[in-house]
This record gives C-alpha cells, structure tokens and sequence, in this order.
C-alpha cells in the first residue's frame, strides 16, 4: 500500500518523501494513519535539521545547506555572502540572570536573525551564542548594507527579563565568498574578521571594506 511505502521510505531516512493526498483527504482509518504519518515525519525532520532551542538549522543541516549555495553558484555564476555573528558577553546573562535568561536572548535573537534573512538567505546556529547568515545571490556591498540593518533591529530588540530590560549587542564578520577557493576558506575569513570585531571594541560590523 502507499502507506507502507511512505513509512519505508521514512524508516529509510528520506524525510522528504511525499505521501499521496489522496489518501490523506480520506475519512476512514487508513486517512487517519495517514495524516498521523506525515505528521510523524514532518517532527522528525524538525528534530533532525533544527536546533531545538532557536528552531533555527543546525550546524549539520546549515552547512549542507551552504554548500549546496556554493556549489550552484560555482556551476551557475553570481556570488554569495556569508556572515559569522557572535552576542558579545553574552556570558554575562547566564552569570548574572540565569541559565534560562541566556536561552530566552539566544531565542529571541534568534528569531530577529531569521526574520530578517527572509527572502534574502538563511540563518544557522553554528555554535553556542553564534549564527552563520548565508546571504544568497548577493554581492558583498549590498549583503553588508542589509546587515547594517540586521544589526539595527538586534540593537533596537528589547526583551524583558524579570522586569529587567535587556539590550544585545553582536559582532559580525562579513565575506564575500571565494569560489575559487574551498568553502572552509570563505567561513575562515568571516571568523577572522569577527575576530578582529572582537578585538577591537565589538558591537560592529567587519567587512573587508570596512576593515581596510
Ligand atoms: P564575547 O563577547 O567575547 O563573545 O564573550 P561571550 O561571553 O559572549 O563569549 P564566551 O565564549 O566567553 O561565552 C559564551 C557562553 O555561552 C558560554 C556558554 O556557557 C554559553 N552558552 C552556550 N550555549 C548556550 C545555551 O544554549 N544556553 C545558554 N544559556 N548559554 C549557552
Ligand atoms: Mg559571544
Ligand atoms: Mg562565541
């Protein structure tokens, strides 16, 4: 039947797998299982490429993702941009409110990163209280001018935390990526560049236009 074929095809690991609409418009039980089914599959795709707490993509999935944009791009022409972005003492939540307040400034941000990246890329958690932007079909000078913005409304974001108003702060390092190069080495770049934020006061943008 289709739906033992669409649970094999999911046992086998494709959560992209589509079940026929037919049997998922019926009324009896085998249209119960079969939503029942889709629905299982639509979970685990969540818990397989998000991350659980920002439902951002996942390092795995965001760097596959990445590589897919670089490899079109290296078939196709045009560029792309990549962006590392660090909370800067983010630390000072944890120590000073709380575990919990860090994972509500790591959501919220969250989800100002990825409001803002719709219709021009995506956002990832790469790491603890860091994000990969991939901005697609982009050149560096329009790509930094968006994030410019980006920047803006995490400075603008307010979250309330036992009454307490809290502001974030980030660093961004920006590239344009190097397809002649391997992607490792555009990532690289974005992190030096932050790194150099880092080191030089935060709360900015670092492009290598800026930085020159
Ligand atoms: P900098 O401005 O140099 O980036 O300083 P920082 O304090 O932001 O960076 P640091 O690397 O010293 O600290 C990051 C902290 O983030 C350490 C780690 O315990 C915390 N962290 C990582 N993941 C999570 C998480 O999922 N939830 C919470 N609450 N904290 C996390
Ligand atoms: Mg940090
Ligand atoms: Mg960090």
């Amino acid at each position: 039947s289709r739906i033992r074929k669409f649970l094999y095809e999911i046992s086998q690991g494709n959560m992209k797998a589509e079940l026929d609409g037919r049997i998922l418009q019926r009324k009896d039980e085998l249209g119960e299982m079969g939503r029942f089914t889709a629905h299982v599959q639509r979970s685990l795709r969540e818990m397989i490429e998000r991350d659980m707490l920002t439902k951002l993509y996942n390092r795995r999935i965001g760097e596959l993702k990445m590589r897919q944009v670089y490899e079109d791009v290296k078939v196709e022409g045009g560029n792309f941009c990549l962006v590392i972005a660090d909370i800067d003492f983010f630390k000072k939540f944890n120590d000073t409110y709380g575990h919990d307040c860090g994972d509500l400034v790591l959501k919220e941000v969250a989800s100002v990163l990825a409001n803002a990246m719709i219709g021009k890329g995506f956002a990832v958690r790469w790491g603890g209280e860091e994000f990969l932007l991939v901005y697609e079909h982009m050149r560096l000078e329009q790509a930094v001018e968006h994030l410019y913005e980006l920047r803006q409304k995490v400075l603008a974001y307010e979250m309330e935390y036992n009454e307490e108003l809290l502001h974030v702060t980030m660093t961004y390092g920006i590239v344009q990526a190097d397809c002649e190069q391997v992607i490792e080495a555009s990532v690289k770049a974005a992190d030096d560049l932050l790194y150099y934020g880092k080191t030089h006061g935060r709360d900015q943008i670092v492009s290598a236009l800026t930085q020159s």
